[in-house]
């Protein structure tokens, strides 16, 4: 274990976010749970969104909603929860003429400031704070008296008490309950990255996709190829989660368990470690975030074309078909 520190309830102080107003600019996933769970904990929260939606969304929660111009006007803290590939732009032209000496800029994920695609005044505190959950367990956990484990970090300290500011908003989202790890920005945008890019969303997706396409080239059932490589795989990372890998394999057969020993490591080799250090270079060195802004400025057409492609993929249309047939009903 390293010495990472772990903040509690007791170690943040609400009270340092008495009279200051909170615009929490874009009312999705991390907006609404963050915004609702501030204002429960007695923050003064305001929403910035553009008209749509997440606008109407926002006020039909009793949220007073402004644009994202004039909700960073209003507030003290501008809590900035938009798309990352977007935010860069808004805040030139929105946020940026609002950034007086003494505002607080504020963010769950560190994208932006790390790469350095949006650079902030010297004279205003940057922090974040970032639920390590989607926006809907966010606030289930809240609304059921606990909270998810997040970060907090202090990229730049202009008042002096930016760490305790942080502190203070992730009492307030109800992440001191569980915990949370203070960090770099730097630190939670590379590991964020490495994270969902080499296991949680790219290496898993691509390993269920690869043993789905086995099976299936040699002949067997789509059908139960789906079940063994896809679904059951939620009951597996169940177990873990619960228990730490010895638990799920306590439940295993021992069949599986020696499976999991012999076959995993010829699979998930030397190989795929050093392209895992090759992705962390990738990341660290801005290459990754440079090529997905690129993308994002010619129009998304790639991003696009991969989905379209993965909409045809046969796991999608027996998983579309199978999901029916065995819901409850
Ligand atoms: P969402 O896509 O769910 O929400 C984005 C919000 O921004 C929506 O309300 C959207 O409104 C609004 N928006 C989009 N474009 C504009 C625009 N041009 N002007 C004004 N508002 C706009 O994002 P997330 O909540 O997933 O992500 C927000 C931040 O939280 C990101 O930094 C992300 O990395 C971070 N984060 C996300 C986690 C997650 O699990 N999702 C976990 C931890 C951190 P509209 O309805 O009109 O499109
Ligand atoms: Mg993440």
């Amino acid at each position: 274990m390293s010495d990472i520190k772990i903040f509690h309830d007791n170690d943040a102080d609400l009270s340092l976010l008495n009279g200051l107003t909170v615009g929490v600019i874009g009312y999705g996933s991390q907006g609404r749970a963050q915004a609702l769970n501030m204002r429960d904990s007695g923050v003064k929260v305001i929403v910035g969104v553009r008209q749509g939606p997440s606008f109407e969304k926002a006020k039909e929660d009793g949220f007073a909603v402004f644009s994202v111009k004039e909700a960073a006007e209003q507030a003290d803290i501008i809590h900035i929860l938009l798309p990352d590939e977007k935010q860069a732009d808004i805040y030139k032209n929105e946020i940026e003429p609002c950034m007086k000496a003494g505002k607080i800029l504020s963010c769950s994920h560190g994208f932006n400031i790390c790469f350095k695609y949006i650079v902030p005044p010297t004279d205003v505190d940057v922090i974040m704070t970032a639920p390590k959950a989607p926006g809907t367990e966010v606030r289930k956990t809240y609304e059921a008296g606990f909270g998810v484990p997040g970060l907090v970090a202090a990229h730049q300290d202009a008042s002096g008490k930016a760490k305790q500011i942080a502190l203070a908003i992730a009492k307030a989202e109800g992440l001191t309950r569980a915990g949370v790890l203070e960090c770099t920005f730097e630190q939670e945008t590379y590991e964020d990255l490495f994270g969902e890019q080499a296991v949680l969303c790219g290496g898993t997706v691509e390993l269920i996709k690869a043993g789905f396409e086995t099976l299936t080239e040699a002949g067997y059932p789509p059908e139960m190829a789906y079940f063994e490589c896809l679904h059951e795989l939620k009951l597996i990372v169940d177990l873990i989660y619960e228990g730490g890998i010895q638990k799920m394999n306590e439940v295993i057969s021992n069949t599986a368990e020696w499976g999991e020993y012999v076959t995993g490591a010829k699979l998930i080799d030397a190989g795929v470690k050093a392209k895992m250090k090759e992705v962390l270079n990738d990341i660290e060195s801005g290459k990754f975030a440079k090529e997905w802004m690129e993308e994002v400025h010619n129009g998304a057409t790639v991003l696009k074309k991969k989905r379209e492609d993965l909409g045809a993929h046969p796991i999608e249309i027996v998983g579309k078909k199978i999901r029916s047939l065995f819901e409850k009903k």
